[in-house]
């Protein structure tokens, strides 16, 4: 579903991305771990088009975004990058807007769909993240870990083939995490393809069907979840996980 391959990024002379690559399966969901600055964020913002990369290709089912370092036109990166939703740390949600326009801002400006069906899905959709009863409510009056389902649910509001988080929980206090987690885990037995980065070495763990080290602008080792955290092969990884278990 996702390939990438020889993906290179510099910010001015810092080489922030240096030769990834990456391939991941419908329905698969993959963990991405390592320390700070390693590139897990550029990496997924690369994916979605947020960061412009300088060299390598990312295809997603059969379409390039960029192949050999030429990107596509406007109308296939549109294409493109509509398969994908993000989620951010910092959960991005319009302030000015209630939780229900929130979600049902994108879908409409797309003009895809009727004004009822997309009310039908954003009450479903709020209903699976738990959060019926805010519909009305704007973000500024939710809890870290209400915004942040609200923001899981805005994501699929686009049907995304693949979802993206990038430190879903890493903003939150610490007893607000698990209830992300739980939606996020909900989505994995539903086979969404996922690619998590994450600090939550338990979630990796658990749901992950591979987790992915980074360091150093690279992927240093990959492995399935047993494997990775009881024989790690490198030793930046053994490092990592030392630190971090
Ligand atoms: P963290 O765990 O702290 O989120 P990360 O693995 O997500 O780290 P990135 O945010 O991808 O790391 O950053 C990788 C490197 O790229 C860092 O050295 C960072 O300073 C640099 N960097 C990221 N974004 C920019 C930018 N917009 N301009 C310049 N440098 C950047
Ligand atoms: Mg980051």
């Amino acid at each position: 579903l996702i390939e990438v391959t020889g993906l290179k990024k510099s910010f001015g002379t810092n080489e922030v991305l240096k030769q990834i690559s990456f391939s991941m399966n419908k329905n698969e969901v993959v963990a991405i771990i390592g320390p700070s600055g390693s590139g897990k964020s550029t990496l997924l913002r690369s994916l979605v088009n947020l960061e412009q990369i300088d060299g390598g290709s990312v295809q997603i089912d059969n379409d390039f975004l960029v192949k050999d370092g030429v990107y596509a036109k406007p109308a296939e990166i549109k294409e493109v990058t509509s398969k994908m939703g993000m989620v951010f740390q910092h959960f991005n949600l319009f302030p000015h807007l209630t939780v229900k326009q929130n979600l049902e801002m994108a879908p409409s400006l797309r003009k895809t769909e009727s004004a009822s069906e997309i009310e039908k899905r954003s009450k479903d959709l709020l209903q699976k993240v738990g959060l019926s009863e805010k519909a009305n409510a704007y973000p500024s009056n939710l809890s870290g870990g209400q915004k942040q389902r609200v923001a899981i649910a805005r994501a699929l509001m686009l049907n995304p083939d693949i979802l993206l988080f990038d430190e879903p929980t890493s903003a939150l206090d610490p007893e607000l995490t698990g209830e992300v987690l739980k939606v996020m885990k909900d989505l994995a037995e539903e086979s969404m393809t996922m690619i998590v980065v994450t600090h939550e070495m338990g979630f990796a763990r658990e749901v992950a069907d591979r987790v992915v080290f980074m360091d150093g602008g690279e992927i240093i080792e990959s492995n399935n979840p047993s494997e990775f955290f009881s024989n790690p092969q490198h030793d930046r990884t053994k490092l990592f996980l030392q630190k971090n278990l």
